[in-house]
């Protein structure tokens, strides 16, 4: 079996700010992450996945797969309630690729005019896995639940976070720090929950 520590692994995203949080994450695992970007990879991926977790191993093994490496890729997304638990899978597709966060945004409080709070449930959800060659592949999910906003609020965050309100603190994630919504969000928890099981991996070889 190969060894854990002092090894690399390819993260599937070429996104910065992932980078940034999952490297901060497994901080004292041993182990260091590769960007897509500084590797060879130059397959496209076809995420057609019915679930975050099918499309984050269909990820994680595409890249692990073409590269011989650990691989870790997460997928990720909103599923409101009201919507049949759309846009889902899709999120980033939603309305068009190139469309931005406000028509998206717009479109969705649009979409559930005249539903009251208790109506507007619904959750991010992130599914990360790990694909290493010779070993189990490892999923682990995790949400955030908070209810759609009645109007947009706040400049932090991306995507969806401006309609994302969360009772409990009185305000959207989009109004929220960074390292504010890392400690509570749907990827800060399943990238804890990853460095965790990698963690338990190592003292099991
Ligand atoms: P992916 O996991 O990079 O494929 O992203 C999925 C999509 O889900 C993003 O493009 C956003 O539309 C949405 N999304 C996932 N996580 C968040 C979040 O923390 N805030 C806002 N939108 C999110």
């Amino acid at each position: 079996m190969e060894k854990m520590n002092n090894d690399q692994i390819v993260l599937a995203s070429s996104n910065a700010g992932k980078l940034r949080e999952v490297a901060k994450i497994l901080e004292g695992t041993g182990l260091s992450i590769v960007p897509l970007s500084e590797t060879s990879f130059q397959g496209e991926i076809d995420e057609n996945g019915e679930t975050f977790e099918e499309n984050a191993l269909i990820k994680a093994r595409c890249v692990s797969q073409a590269l011989g490496m650990p691989a870790l890729a997460d997928d990720s997304g909103l599923e409101i309630d009201a919507m049949g638990k759309e846009p889902g899978v899709h999120s980033a597709r939603f309305m068009g690729h190139d469309t931005s966060y406000d028509i998206k945004n717009a479109e969705i409080l649009r979409r559930l005019s005249g539903l009251p709070a208790e109506e507007r449930t619904a959750r991010f959800v992130c599914a990360m896995a790990l694909v290493w060659p010779g070993r189990e592949e490892k999923v682990v999910k995790e949400t955030m639940e908070g209810q759609i906003a009645f109007e947009p609020a706040g400049e932090n965050g991306f995507g969806y976070d401006p309609i994302f309100f969360l009772p409990q603190y009185g305000m959207t994630s989009g109004q929220l720090s960074t390292e504010g919504k890392n400690a509570i969000s749907h990827r800060g928890k399943a990238l804890r929950k990853m460095a965790e099981t990698i963690r338990q991996m190592q003292e099991e070889k």
